[in-house]
């Protein structure tokens, strides 16, 4: 097994870590009912995608669509 020679430094390992930051996820209005959705998902409250309905809105969409 491969082993580290040196300990990693309190310095690189927050280097590594430097990128490990989470972005906050982007919401954009819905077009056809001003709800908050991700940009390019279909809307999970009205079922909408490209000014038309492509899903049946409302709880149908539960468990089907990650929103
Ligand atoms: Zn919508």
């Amino acid at each position: 097994m491969a082993v580290p020679k040196k300990k990693t430094s309190p310095s690189r390992r927050g280097m590594r870590r430097s990128h490990h930051a989470l972005r906050p996820e982007a919401y954009v209005e819905c077009a056809n009912c001003g709800e908050l959705t991700r940009p390019h998902h279909v809307c999970p409250h009205c079922g909408h995608y490209d000014g038309r309905e492509v899903a049946p809105a409302g709880d149908a969409l539960k468990g089907v669509i990650r929103t």
